[in-house]
């Protein structure tokens, strides 16, 4: 089998999927800077609104094909500039092969945004080989461990307002979530009364769950050592399951310094690429819980071997959850023990899944597992106005 193409191709329908109230956006690096600091978050979709999606495909001459998406624009532009003339001629199933070509391919692509269109080109290889041998994909990586997947409720942009956050929290713990994780608002340039803010908000919410509910916390890289040490002691009587990204997560050794300010549990990762810079974290000593996601991080071959890794330091794996079925066929491949749960965005997920056939999303609390081969994502055809093809 030869690859003989590979396609990007934009989408275009209008939202008929839910709408939320309007809430909060996270708390971001930026914000240090006032101009910045005083940007809202978005409303999100609203019905009638015409709405876009990016995917690719890979072609071949045996006439199966792989599919992933949405990708973002930078993903497809390095994906038709640079991997699609590599990948044109090669075996579509030697996939190990493929993926250590295309790490050593280019000079700065070992990170970064180049490694996010590896790990697009990664995904699609593997819906391919799914699809090829009629298999989900975790059945090709050696599972499934599990029939379904446990999803924690990951509140970005619901309103951060104590009383509006203690009801959402309530309201998605009673419909089977069995964690959840809240963003905080505030940073070091909203001082003493932004950390107030943040602080009213966390306990509200862990009242409002109970004191036994799975709670973690979120700053988006948005704190600096100080305040986030000042933070993790706060938070501290709350006993979070973890407080994810407080620092960008190259500072290895202020991480590890934040660990031993208190007793949460530091999770980072979803800004981390490849299995050498999680093994730079481990080795540290300055990571609790790995957030690597395959859609970033590179790919379904990358994440398997970042399991591997963090097993042997006892480090769970929860990946970010940006499109979630990568992330969850690795996780039904994965012993609980490494991967004991992924993440749901309540609010993202289903405009990323939009123009999907079937919109994947947990039924109290678990997600059940794709049957379909490959990834289990097919194109609604029904919801796609226009589609264009895509290139640099
Ligand atoms: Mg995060």
């Amino acid at each position: 089998m030869k690859i003989t193409d590979i396609v990007l191709f934009r989408v275009s329908g209008v939202w008929t999927g839910p709408t939320f109230p309007a809430g909060n956006r996270q708390a971001r690096p930026i914000d240090l800077y006032p101009e910045f600091n005083q940007q809202s978050g978005g409303t999100g979709h609203q019905p009638g609104d015409l709405v876009h999606a990016l995917y690719l495909e890979i072609q071949t001459d045996a006439g199966v094909s792989g599919l992933f998406g949405p990708i973002e624009e930078w993903q497809a532009f390095h994906i038709h500039k640079t991997l699609r003339p590599f990948l044109l001629s090669q075996d579509p199933l030697a996939i190990e092969m493929l993926h250590d070509q295309m790490v050593r391919l280019d000079r700065h692509g070992r990170s970064g945004l180049f490694m996010t269109a590896i790990s697009a080109i990664d995904i699609a290889l593997w819906d391919l080989k799914g699809k090829a041998w009629q298999q989900p994909i975790y059945r090709l990586l050696g599972g499934p461990t599990r029939s379904a997947v446990p999803a924690y409720a990951s509140m970005l942009g619901f309103s951060t307002a104590p009383a509006n956050a203690a009801a959402t929290a309530q309201a998605y713990k009673a419909q089977g979530f069995t964690a959840q994780k809240w963003f905080f608002r505030y940073g070091p340039a909203d001082g003493a009364e932004g950390m107030e803010q943040n602080l009213a908000m966390a306990q509200a919410v862990r009242e409002a769950v109970g004191p036994l509910y799975t709670l973690m916390f979120d700053a988006f890289m948005g704190w600096d050592v100080t305040y986030a040490s000042a933070m993790v002691r706060a938070l501290e009587p709350l006993h979070p399951a973890w407080m994810e990204e407080p620092i960008p997560p190259e500072r290895v050794a202020e991480l590890r310094k934040l660990r031993e300010a208190s007793r949460v549990p530091i999770a980072t990762g979803e800004h981390v690429y490849t299995r050498w810079q999680t093994k730079e974290l481990l080795v540290g000593q300055a990571v609790d819980i790995l957030q690597n996601d395959p859609d970033w991080t590179g790919g379904i071959t990358e994440q398997v071997k970042i399991c591997a890794l963090a097993s042997a330091f006892e480090t769970p794996v929860v990946a970010h959850g940006h499109s979630l079925l990568p992330a969850l066929h690795v996780a039904a491949a994965q012993s609980p023990a490494v991967v004991p749960r992924v993440e749901y965005l309540l609010r993202y997920q289903p405009g990323k899944q939009f123009f999907q056939t079937t919109i994947y999303q947990p039924e109290n609390g678990l997600v059940t597992l794709p049957t379909l081969p490959g990834l289990g994502m097919v194109l609604d055809e029904g919801k796609i106005e226009k589609r264009v093809a895509v290139s640099y």
